[in-house]
Formats: structure tokens, sequence, C-alpha cells
């Protein structure tokens, strides 16, 4: 078990001007809040945030996280409070260890893997101190290295969950060290036999390997000193993970991959690395497109180095890495290479220019060395689009930003989506529209028979809450022309006392669907509703006069027949219907260009309103339809205009002229002259469209005289 003064002696090591008495006071509290807590190990639970601190001062974190590793647990496992903690260590290291609690409640022990990347996201993002992460990797790591302890379900479990999540973000953040070792005990738990074959195969020859990379080294050394550049050599195998990993994807056998052993050479200077590139290119075949310039072209988790692949002395490929002692050092601790141990210090300025997106973390934390701007900042550099929520059960779902529990609800099945009737979020009820935002665990209240609402598309986010709502509202809009429709035929058929429901389902009624046209029954009856046919058409066919009915038909018919022929496009499109009834509602006049809606009328079809007109939004929001202007239409609509102007000679003249030359007409007109020489006048003109207006309105207020003209109802 690793002791205090181990971890102070290691903090003094790279920041000898470290706040030693704050780690004291941390390390007591800690021994006192855990006392007569054991690990699995037999341990006192004390030997786990001493190793967890200790693995941070591995790091070279600064103080504060040290501190944090030392209290990372007491929130969660002990009867300290926050309270004490802010007291005793202040705001920061509260808000670190409260951090780490937080990330340790979330529950996705069962989730899939697919899920994996949605949960490594929301992890970086949710942890509001990148410190957070830094120490819950600590954590894992100690955790893995104790793994033996647990059962063999538990190890296998837990070893997954650190391949799937934690691996992956120690390599997003560079930390390469903590990545191997995570992958190698992980790989050791799942696949111990594999495991125990490439470990075996690696040690069968070494003694012949170790010889092989003796020459290897000495072949680039004497190359360097031929040119006096001073450099290191190091030849490392690669970890057996990685290894098994090579065989299954590229499907090789162990005796096929030849760098295993990776070879690395580190200089002092950028100029020396490329030097140093040529060098090594005189003195074995490069194999093309193998090369790579991650100095040129830094990795965006700031990992900088010289790549290339040769081919070496005894016919065999060597992977060679190239690369300065300071780039080798954030290779090695990636991330957390910048995260402060220079409290007070600069960090090589050169060197943060280089990584675009660490740039403002680093400045911050120079100038302002607030964790919440910082953290602003990592959230906003790595994944500016997206939200990460939770649903009950613990399952991460990613959606895009400023999605809504609407949103959630279509994601997670159709059904609960059109049933959504409320949501929580953190258990607190939340209006539909509320703004998700990461870390939320949303749970959707339906209720059965509770619909979408057409309000739902003005927040939706998602493609499929948007086309789930728009695909009900048009289902919708049929069943309610039906259940309209049979109204208005039981209405129609109670007059010549003929009952419409016995009728529906005899041959007579299918003969007359036939007749009319009509596919269904039921597209018959949604034809009545929307107005497209009378229920007198109906009614006729059962009426027993049947002389004056076939002549009455046959004029009817000759009637529809011309209205239909010499019908022009109507001016309005429903969705759905292509001949369907339309009137236009007197209080508004809508004209084309406005925003317009359309209201079913029983017996009349539909009425057009603009959407601001205030009987328009008086109505029944359940015969509310969908229309749009034809475009292709040249029908003239009256519009109402207003003018002011002070009287003269020949101004009524000039005003209809210049509305006659705009080729619309006048339907009305009517002036009223005040006291004062002011004139109102009203007219009712024809245009075409909301443009012709504007164009008739802008030539008026160029007439002299002329105040104002402008629409009515604006
Ligand atoms: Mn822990």
């Amino acid at each position: 078990m690793i002791r205090i003064t181990d971890i102070i002696d290691k903090v003094t090591a790279y920041n000898p001007e470290a706040d030693l008495h704050i780690l004291d006071r941390a390390y007591v509290y800690s021994a006192r809040v855990h006392d007569g807590q054991v690990r699995l190990s037999g341990e006192p639970y004390l030997s786990h945030p001493l190793e967890v601190a200790g693995i941070l001062s591995d790091m070279k974190l600064d103080v504060i996280s040290v501190v944090a590793g030392l209290l990372h647990d007491v929130i969660e496992d002990t009867h300290a409070t926050s309270e004490e903690i802010k007291e005793m260590f202040g705001e920061e290291v509260l808000h670190i260890v409260s951090g780490v609690t937080k990330l340790s409640k979330i529950p996705f022990s069962d989730s899939h893997t697919r899920e994996a990347e949605s949960i490594r996201k929301m992890l970086l993002a949710m942890a509001d101190d990148i410190r957070v992460v830094l120490i819950k990797l600590a954590d894992r790591l100690h955790n893995m290295r104790t793994l033996q302890y647990q059962t063999e379900e538990k190890r296998i479990k837990i070893a997954q969950e650190t391949l799937d999540i934690y691996s992956p973000i120690a390599a997003r953040l560079g930390i390469y060290w903590i990545k191997q070792e995570l992958e190698n005990i992980a790989f050791m738990n799942i696949k111990p036999d594999e495991f125990l074959n490439i470990k075996n195969l690696v040690k069968k020859d070494q003694v012949d390997r170790e010889k092989y990379v003796g020459t290897v080294k000495d072949f680039i050394r004497k190359k360097m000193d031929e040119n006096n550049i001073k450099c290191e050599v190091l030849g490392r195998y690669k970890n057996y993970y990685s290894i098994y990993q090579k065989m299954i994807n590229q499907n090789l056998s162990f005796e096929q991959i030849y760098d295993i052993i990776a070879f690395r050479i580190i200089l002092d200077t950028v100029p020396q690395c490329y030097e140093a590139l040529g060098l090594v290119h005189s003195l074995w075949k490069p194999i093309a497109h193998k090369f790579k310039d991650y100095i040129g072209f830094p990795k965006t988790n700031m990992y900088q180095s010289l790549h290339t692949t040769v081919v070496g002395p005894i016919g065999e490929r060597i992977e060679i890495q190239i690369r300065t002692w300071e780039m080798d050092r954030i290779a090695r601790s990636g991330i957390a290479a910048h995260w402060s141990y220079k409290e007070g210090k600069r960090i090589d300025e050169n060197i943060s220019k280089k990584f675009s997106w660490i740039q403002n973390l680093v400045e911050n934390q120079h100038e302002t060395k607030d964790p919440v701007e910082f953290i602003e900042n990592v959230r906003l550099d790595l994944y500016p689009d997206e939200v990460y929520v939770f649903t009950p059960q613990g399952a991460v779902k990613s959606l895009p930003k400023g999605a809504t529990p609407v949103d959630f609800a279509y994601l997670i099945h159709t059904e609960i989506g059109n049933q959504c009737s409320g949501a929580k979020v953190n258990g607190r009820m939340v209006p539909l529209n509320y703004e998700l935002q990461t870390g939320n665990i949303v749970e959707i209240i339906t209720s059965k028979g509770h619909n979408p609402s057409k309000d739902w598309l003005k927040f939706v986010k998602t493609v499929k809450a948007r086309a789930r709502i728009r695909q009900w509202i048009k289902t919708q809009d049929k069943d309610r022309s039906i259940t309209l429709g049979r109204e208005i035929c039981e209405k129609a058929f109670r007059k010549e006392r003929l009952n419409f429901t016995t009728l529906m389902k005899t041959e007579e009624m299918g003969r007359v669907v036939d007749q009319l046209g009509f596919k269904t029954l039921d597209d018959m009856i949604a034809s009545v509703g929307y107005g497209k046919t009378t229920p007198i058409q109906i009614v006729r066919k059962f009426v027993s006069k049947p002389q004056e009915e076939e002549q009455d038909e046959s004029i009817l018919d000759k009637l529809i027949g011309r209205v239909k022929k010499k019908k022009p496009a109507s001016g309005i499109i429903v969705k759905g219907f292509d001949d369907i009834l339309i009137k236009f509602g007197k209080c508004c006049q809508a004209i084309p260009g406005d925003p317009i809606t359309g209201y079913i009328t029983q017996g009349y079809g539909v009425t057009v309103h603009r959407t601001n007109c205030a009987n328009a939004l008086k109505m029944n929001p359940e015969r509310q339809i969908d229309v749009e202007w034809n475009m292709d239409s040249s029908d003239l609509y009256p519009v109402k205009i207003y003018i002011t102007a002070y009287d003269r000679v020949g101004l009524l003249a000039d005003i209809t002229s210049n509305i006659s030359k705009n080729a619309s007409n006048i339907l009305s007109a009517n002036t009223i002259t005040k006291e004062n020489n002011a004139v109102d006048c009203f007219f009712t003109l024809t245009v075409k469209d909301t443009d012709h207006m504007k164009k008739i309105l802008s030539d008026l207020k160029k007439t002299k005289q002329v105040t104002d003209a402008k629409r009515i109802n604006e």
C-alpha cells in the first residue's frame, strides 16, 4: 500500500512549491471517514484513495487534483457532507469531488455496446472540469489493478466496460500509458487464453528478438552520430492487446506481425526530427503511404510525432516514431500534461498554439483559472451539437442540441411519441418544449388516447419526430373527415326517413360507391366530410322517384361535368384533396402570399382564413387543416385598402388611375372628407397576390398629397 509520504515525495518532485499542508489534511480526513471500511482485497479502504492519489501524482497533476483523488469516494461512501468538504478544502475541491460522485452514479452498467460512444462523449461532456475525468480514469485504473478480488462475472463485466468506455477516453485525452494498462488488464480478464497465448509467443524467442532490437538501435544511433545529432533510441513491445487486435482485425498470424516492436527516436528540436527522418529513410527504404506527419498536423488529442514504416535490415517492416522530448512527454500523458502542475508558470506557448482545440483551455487556465470556463471550452470543442440524456432505465440517448422531451419520446418509440402527454426531467415536470441538457434523466408520461399536437412541429428538432407528427396529422385529417362525413350523411338520410348506418352495409351502397367513382365506402364518406360530394348525391340513389331521379341526375351530372370542365385551377391546394370546395373568410380576405390556414365547415368544404385572423384563432383546432396557395392559379382576389390624403383637385382621379394602371379593378369605393381638409378613402380592389397589392400601395403612397396607403386588417 502506497503511503501518504510517497505521494508527497512524488508531488514535491515535480512541484516543489506545492501546498503540502492541504494534502496532509485531506489524507487525515479521508482516513478518518473511511475508517473501518475494508476493500474486497482485505486491505483497509483507505488504500484505494491513496492509490488513486498516487496515480494522479504519476500523471503529475496539480495539488487540487491529488487532494480530490484522496477524497473522491467520501461523499458517496461515507457520512462526509458537501458542506464539510467545502469548508475544509475549498470550493474547487468540492466541485471536483462532486463531479466524480455524479459520474459514478451514471447507471450505464447494462448498456449496449453501440451506446458506448455516446457514453464516452457524455462522460467527457458532463464532467464540468476535465480533472473529474482524470480522477475517474485513475479510479478505474486502480480498480482494474485490483480486479482479481472480484467474482468472475463481475471481472468480465468491469473489464468490458473498461474497454468500451474508459480506455477510449484515455486515448481521446492522449494518456496512452493509462490506455495501455487498462487494455492489458481487461484483455487478460476477458480472454485469458488469448492473452496467455500472445504473452508466450512474445516470450518464446525473446532472446533473438532482443538481439534484433539491439541491432536496429545500433544502426540508427550510428547514423545519427555520423551526423552529429544527439538522440535517444527506444525499442519496445506493443501491448498484448494491440497485437491481438491487429491479428483479429487484419486476420494475421502472430508470425505475420512484424511491427510488434515499435522504435522511437527522441530528439531535442523539431528540425532534428525531420533530419532524423531523412537519415532513417536513407538507411532503409520507406514504405509508400506509411508516412504520417503528426508534427505538421497534430492529432486532436495534441499528439505529435513523425511516423514512418521502413523495410529493415532483414527485410522486415519496422515502424519508427520520431519526436522531441516535449512531444514525448505530451504523448505519454496527453491532456494531463497541460493540466497544470506548473501552477502560476507558463506552459510553453509554442506547444499550446499548435493544439488548436486545447489552446483556449490552456489560455483560460492561465488567465482565469476558472474550472467552469475551462470545461465550457472543452465541452464546446468536443461535441458542440449533441446532448446526451438518460432513459429512466439508464440507457443513454444522443439527441441534437435543442432537442425536447417530444424528440426523446419519438426516439424511444413512435407510440410513446404519439401518446406523450407530459415529461419529467430529473424527476420534475417540465413543459414539452423544454430544452434537454446533457445528463438529464428523461421520463415520458403517456396517456392512452392522447394525441400529437400540431404545435409540436414548432419546437421538435429531430427528423423522426417531425415526420411522425406530420404522418399522424395526415391520417387524422382523413379520420376526422370520415366522422364528419358520416354525421352529414346520417342527417341527410334521416330527412328522407332512411337509416344511413343500416344502409352502409348493403350491396346497394356498394354499387353507389362504385357509381360515384370511389374505391371504398370510407373514401366516399370522407369526400362528403370535405364537402367534395354532397350527401344529396348519395341520398338520391336511395330515394324511390325513378323517373324524376333519372332526369335530375342526368341534368345534375351534366352540370357537374360542365362545372368541372370550366373550373379554372383553384387558387388553393388542400393537401391530399384535389377537388374540394373552397370559401374565403370575409373577415380577413386572404390573398395569395398571405400565410393561411383552412377550417373544415360542415357541408361547405373548407373556409380559408389568414393565420392571424381573429376569427380563425377562435375556431375549433380539431377542424383545422393545412392549405396552401396554388401559385399557378390566375384568380383575382378582393382586398380592402385605406388611403389617407389631403384633398386637392384631381386627387381621386389620380388615385383611381394609379389603381387601374396597375391592372386592378375597383369593386367599391368610399371617401370621407374631414374638417381639416383630410380625406380618408376606403377601396376594395382586386389583386393577384400580396406583391401586386404592395406595388399598388407603394404607387399610391407616391401620389401627391397622399400621406399613407395600407391594407385594412394588416
Ligand atoms: Mn473510487
